[in-house]
């Protein structure tokens, strides 16, 4: 193949931007990413936001916010010196809503007239309001990002509103950027959308052929604004997926060929291998491909043997979803393999994915012990790594950069702290002579009956009480030294004391301290552990103004001294109740951390479980008898690939087993999980063999149940009966009809009557209104089952 430089014709075609850019360079690569934070460096969207919802800033300044920070970010992408500026990357809420805004897909029951949408209208579907529910929210595809899932009505036609997509473009082309619009491919838009009507079998793809024509008038007229490049994503590639989905590809992307010649289509996938999908997008008629070379290296290397030479190949070599610094020599070895098949002038490089999953910069960060810190990259360094290997190839090459990067990744190896003998022979030789297996759920039932004597559909909560004003305020207070340790001590003994008290009042039977000593469920913990670090500003938005603190998982981990037993003992010291130990689980502490990439996942894994193992053996030997593992985050770190599945299952269970099978019998182990869909994983969750699961089942009004009976799940369950994402407060009558349904599944003697998750987020007063009918109806239901004995 030939890779000359100077084939002008081919540049003229395919090379517009790296010539452009790069007149006298050549030999420098075209760059760009698939999409940057839109949270702002210092939240702004978020307090934007949620100050515009609260009416005390109009529309236009909450625009104009949204504005600032585009250009922000787009500057920062042309003082990294990328080739491209990425667009419509942006978004007020989520992409896939403003996605199906685009198209008009919005929901008949909003009863929208077709014209055009306003804000309002906007965040109703977002955020729901008294008359209509949101639209439903789900995790995208692996990550822990939260889209809003397009709703199909049959009867409401698709029509086009590109003027956000075609201002954006426009406002970059103003400011002498070259803008590549990203936009969510529309087989991909169509797998993830719902049909209006849940019992409708078709799925929305079959309207693709009506979507189209909009897709293809959208992407005319960019091309007439004078945009070259467009990116599609088309993620679900990375997915095992059907026939119908294949074929709709072929048959959107030849479209596209025939109807808007006149734009360049860069095809993208991320977040996982493409596997027997490779074959279709080779043959798709698209100018360019961009895949996941993080994830799955192997798909670059094939696609550049087989990608005809008329066509872009973007190699996604920066980490999107992980904050470690590139090994840029590393990377280098890879294109330079690649180089031996593609010409310069046809290779891009990239981000894997696009940078949202990373937060924003490290340049505020104070805390991050000084040794650790050159480890890391977020994404505005990453635009910077970028560069450095694009120009890895030109006289532009920055040795001293790439000899510093090997120093620093070399040092990274050597730090104490990252390998501790002691952590690994733990690991080597005690975890094989666990007997994970408890003895069996009856004669631990039996064994618990007589210790902890609790009656009949025992009421419980899920742990977190309301995090008021007050507690971030103190905490808040705490960190920046204007209250002592002490002082701070004090304020929270009171408010888990008050917590105890009004739980006793309400007649709970198993109470909880309030979790108001922790910020967050893997924060917290990740602070008590050795391994780990935490940010001060590494927020990565979760949905909407929501953003959630990853802490860094960086050397072996193990547990210095005792986490939680200290506040689990004085909660108890409250009480004659049982009070229940609190815990995250490892699987989710791993999902919601960023795992150091070298370090194998299944040994940091069985790390944590250990860790947790000696935190519940400690709560257990003072006296908590009742300890709950939450594992929250189980279902959606699930592989997107069903044989990447089990590998993933058999390590969540193993390290529920280690950390909880070292207890008696009489010890009652509880997990939770707040989510309701568990047919992928529902043999997991029979061998956690925890003696409690709590779920969420007030939506789907204990749907879930039959699926639990129905797969003979033999422990104690307590379905949620009361839907705590809202600040509605549930009726003693309906709770006492979704006990009534619960026991159509569950026999009384394995029923539990809880919320559906932690009540962190709720107000005190639907908080106590709520649990007062909570009890009450379980009272009621109690009685009435031992009136029919
Ligand atoms: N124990 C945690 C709480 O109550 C559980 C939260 C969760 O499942 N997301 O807040
Ligand atoms: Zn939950």
């Amino acid at each position: 193949m030939n890779y000359n430089n100077n084939d002008t014709q081919k540049l003229s075609l395919y090379s517009y931007t790296a010539f452009v850019h790069n007149p006298r360079h050549m030999t420098t690569l075209t760059t760009h990413i698939p999409g940057y934070p839109r949270i702002g460096a210092n939240r702004e969207l978020k307090w934007a936001l949620e100050k515009y919802w609260k009416n005390t800033i109009t529309a236009d300044e909450l625009l104009e916010t949204a504005s600032q920070l585009r250009q922000r970010h787009w500057q920062q992408q042309h003082e990294a010196k990328l080739s491209f500026v990425a667009t419509n990357d942006f978004s007020l809420y989520d992409q896939f809503l403003d996605t199906a805004c685009t198209f008009g897909i919005i929901p008949e029951r909003f009863q929208h007239d077709g014209g055009k949408l306003d804000l309002d209208l906007y965040f109703t579907l977002a955020r729901g309001n008294q008359q209509h529910p949101a639209l439903a929210l789900t995790k995208w595809l692996n990550t822990n990002y939260h889209i809003l899932v397009p709703e199909v009505s049959d009867n409401v036609p698709f029509r086009l509103d590109a003027q956000r997509i075609l201002d954006e473009a426009q406002q970059a082309l103003d400011l002498n950027y070259n803008p590549k619009p990203v936009i969510i491919g529309p087989v991909t838009l169509l797998s993830i959308a719902r049909p209006a009507t849940p019992d409708d079998e078709q799925t929305p793809l079959k309207r693709l052929g009506e979507i189209l024509p909009l897709y293809a008038q959208l992407l005319k007229q960019l091309a007439d604004l004078g945009v070259e490049w467009l990116q599609l994503d088309e993620p679900i590639l990375s997915t095992d997926i059907s026939v119908a989905q294949s074929d709709a590809l072929a048959t959107a992307y030849q479209y596209f060929a025939e109807q808007a010649p006149e734009i360049k289509i860069l095809l993208a996938s991320y977040f996982g291998k493409l596997s027997n999908n490779l074959n279709r997008c080779l043959t798709l008629p698209v100018a360019g491909l961009h895949f996941d070379a993080v994830n799955s290296p192997e798909d670059c290397l094939t696609a550049a043997r087989y990608l005809t030479d008329d066509r872009i190949l973007s190699i996604g070599i920066i980490d999107g979803r992980n904050i470690w610094l590139n090994d840029l020599t590393k990377s280098s070895d890879y294109i330079q393999k690649i180089r031996e098949t593609i010409p310069d002038h046809r290779l891009w490089l990239s981000s894997s994915s696009s940078l949202q999953y990373v937060p924003h910069s490290l340049n505020k960060e104070n805390n991050i012990p000084a040794e650790i810190l050159p480890w890391l990259s977020f994404a505005e360094e990453k635009l910077g790594e970028l560069t450095l290997l694009a120009n890895a190839f030109s006289k532009n090459k920055d040795s001293s950069a790439f000899e510093k990067n090997q120093a620093i990744l070399k040092s990274r190896q050597q730090t104490t702290g990252t390998i501790i003998p002691s952590v690994r022979k733990r690991v080597k030789n005690e975890l094989p002579t666990l007997n994970l297996k408890r003895p069996p759920f009856a004669q631990r039932q039996l064994a618990q009956k007589e210790s902890l004597n609790l009656p009949l559909i025992p009421t419980t909560t899920i742990g977190s009480f309301p995090q008021t004003k007050d507690i971030r305020q103190q905490r808040a207070a705490f960190r920046n030294g204007k209250i002592s340790h002490a002082q701070y001590e004090t304020f929270l003994q009171q408010k888990t004391r008050d917590c105890i008290h009004k739980q006793e009042q309400l007649g709970l039977d198993v109470l909880v301290h309030g979790e108001f000593e922790r910020n967050d469920m893997v924060e917290y913990f990740a602070s008590g552990l050795e391994g780990f670090c935490v940010t001060d500003y590494g927020w990565v938005q979760s949905y909407g103004s929501r953003c959630t603190k990853p802490p860094i998982i960086w050397g072996d981990v193990h547990r210095p001294r005792p986490i939680t037993l200290a506040w689990s003992k004085f909660a108890q010291s409250c009480t004659d109740k049982p009070v229940k130990g609190m815990l995250t689980g490892t699987t989710t502490i791993l999902q919601w951390s960023f795992l150091r990439n070298d370090l194998p996942r299944t040994l940091v894994s069985q790390q944590i479980a250990l860790a947790l193992r000696d935190e519940i053996l400690d709560l257990e030997k003072h006296g908590i008898n009742i300890i709950q593992l939450d594992e929250a985050a189980l279902r959606e770190g699930l592989p997107l690939r069903e044989d990447e599945r089990q590998a993933y299952l058999d390590e969540s269970r193993d390290s529920f087993l280690i950390s909880t099978s070292g207890v008696s019998d009489s010890t009652q182990i509880h997990t939770h999980m707040c989510y309701s869909q568990f047919d992928a994983i529902f043999e997991t969750i029979i061998e956690l063999d925890a003696d409690v699961i709590s779920i969420e089942t007030t939506r789907n009004r204990m749907a879930l149940l039959d699926t639990f009976s129905k797969h003979g799940y033999p422990n104690q369950i307590g379905p949620g009966i009361w839907d705590i994402h809202s600040p509605r407060i549930p009726s003693t009558e309906e709770m006492v009809e979704l006990l009534k349904k619960a026991l159509h599944y569950i026999p009384a003697e394995r029923l539990w009557a809880n919320p559906d998750c932690g009540l962190k987020t709720r107000a005190w007063k639907e908080t106590l209104a709520s649990l007062e009918n909570l009890t009450k109806a379980t009272k009621l239901v109690r009685e009435s089952l031992l009136a029919a004995k």
